[in-house]
C-alpha cells in the first residue's frame, strides 16, 4: 500500500461533523471552532524504545495509540478545557497492516469516547516508530486553569490515587513469578492511562492553578510552584495510595512511587474555597498548604523529613 491508500484505509472516517469545514485530504484542515471559545492546543510524542518497548505486538499497538492520545488529554484536563480535534504524525519502519489496524483501532475508540476528530496528520518512514499525537480543545473565554496562579494560603489537592501506573511499570519490567491481582490492577493503570478531564472542566474557574501528574508528584508540583513563584508545605502521609499498591509494595517502594513515579495522570491543582471529597465521582485529597517558599517542606506524622526527588527527565 501506498500512503495515500494507507491513510484512506486506517485514519479516513466518513461521518462528517460542523466544526471541521475540511478534514483529512488536503493540505491543511480548517476547523471552526465555537464562537467566543478559546482554544488550547497540545502535543506530546512517543517514541519506541523510549515511551514504550521496541516490538509492540501487532496486536497490541492499540494500547501505544490510547496512550498517545491518553497524554494528550490529560494536558486537555490540567488547562480545564474540552477536547474537539486532533492530528497525528506517525512514523513507521514497514507498513505491518495488523499493527495498522490495531493502532487505528485504539486511536478512534479513544477519540470516539470524547467526542474527537481526527482531522490531518503526516505519515513518514523512519528507523523507529514515532506517534506525535496534537489535540486541540476549546474552554470558556479566560476560563482556562494555568500553572502560575497559586496564591500563598491556598489548598493543595490531588486526584485520585498515586503511583499506581509507577508500580505496574515496575511489575511489567521485573514480571513476578505469581500472578496477583492487584498486579493486574496496577498494571493497568500504567497501560491505559484515563485522563481527568470532567474534573478539569468541572474546577475551571475554581482552582487557581493546575498540572497534570505526568513525572511524578514531587516533579510537577515543583513546576506549578515555580511557575507561581510560591513554595508549598505537604504532607507525605497524607497523599492517596490505592489498596493495590499497599498490598503490593512496602510503604518505602509506595512513597517512592506515589512521589517520583510518573504517568499516573492525576491532577494537582490548588484552591483557596474548600472543595469537595469528590467531583463528578473522583476523589479528592488536601494533602498540603501553598507557601512563600521557596522550595517543598514535606511532613510525615507531622514532622519534617528529608525527601529528594528522583522524578523522570529526559535530558539527565
Ligand atoms: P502534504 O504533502 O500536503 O503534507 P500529505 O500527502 O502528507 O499532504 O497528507 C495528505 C492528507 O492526509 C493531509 O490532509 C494530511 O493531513 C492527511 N494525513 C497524512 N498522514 C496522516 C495520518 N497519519 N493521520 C491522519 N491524517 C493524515
Ligand atoms: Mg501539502
Amino acid at each position: 500500500v501506498d500512503e495515500f491508500e494507507l491513510i484512506q484505509r486506517y485514519f479516513v472516517r466518513d461521518d462528517e461533523v460542523a466544526s471541521v469545514i475540511t478534514g483529512i485530504g488536503d493540505d491543511g484542515a480548517v476547523i471552526r471552532p465555537p464562537m467566543g471559545k478559546d482554544l488550547v492546543a497540545v502535543v506530546d510524542t512517543l517514541i519506541e524504545g523510549v515511551h514504550f518497548p521496541f516490538g509492540v505486538d501487532s496486536d497490541s499497538a492499540d494500547y501505544i495509540a490510547h496512550r498517545a492520545v491518553a497524554v494528550n488529554l490529560s494536558d486537555i484536563a490540567a488547562m480545564g478545557a474540552d477536547p474537539r480535534w486532533m492530528t497525528l504524525a506517525l512514523t513507521l519502519n514497514e507498513v505491518d497492516s495488523h499493527w495498522l489496524h490495531s493502532f487505528a483501532g485504539g486511536l478512534h475508540a479513544i477519540a470516539a469516547d470524547h467526542g474527537m476528530r481526527l482531522v490531518g496528520g503526516d505519515t513518514t518512514k523512519g528507523d523507529n516508530i514515532v506517534v506525535t499525537v496534537q489535540v486541540m480543545g476549546v474552554v470558556g473565554p479566560g476560563e482556562m486553569m494555568l500553572r502560575s496562579g497559586a496564591q500563598v494560603g491556598d489548598t493543595i489537592y490531588v486526584s485520585g490515587e498515586l503511583g499506581d501506573a509507577a508500580a505496574g511499570l515496575h511489575l511489567i519490567e521485573h514480571p513476578q513469578d505469581e500472578y496477583l491481582e492487584p498486579h493486574g490492577y496496577l498494571m493497568s493503570r500504567f497501560e491505559y492511562p484515563a485522563a481527568r478531564l470532567s474534573l478539569g472542566s468541572a474546577l475551571a474557574g475554581r482552582a487557581s492553578a493546575a498540572i497534570d501528574i505526568s513525572d511524578g508528584l514531587y516533579a510537577d508540583l515543583n513546576k506549578l510552584l515555580t511557575a507561581s513563584g510560591v513554595g508549598a508545605d505537604i504532607s507525605l502521609d497524607k497523599v492517596p495510595l490505592s489498596i493495590a499498591l499497599r498490598t503490593s509494595f512496602d510503604s518505602e517502594q509506595q512513597r517512592q512511587f506515589a512521589l517520583c513515579g510518573g504517568d499516573d495522570y492525576e491532577l494537582c491543582f490548588t484552591s483557596s474555597n474548600p472543595l469537595p471529597d469528590e467531583i463528578n465521582g473522583v476523589p479528592l485529597t488536601a494533602i498540603g498548604e501553598v507557601t512563600k517558599g521557596p522550595g517543598i517542606v514535606c511532613r510525615d506524622g507531622g514532622e519534617v523529613v528529608p525527601f529528594t526527588d528522583s522524578g523522570y527527565r529526559h535530558f539527565q
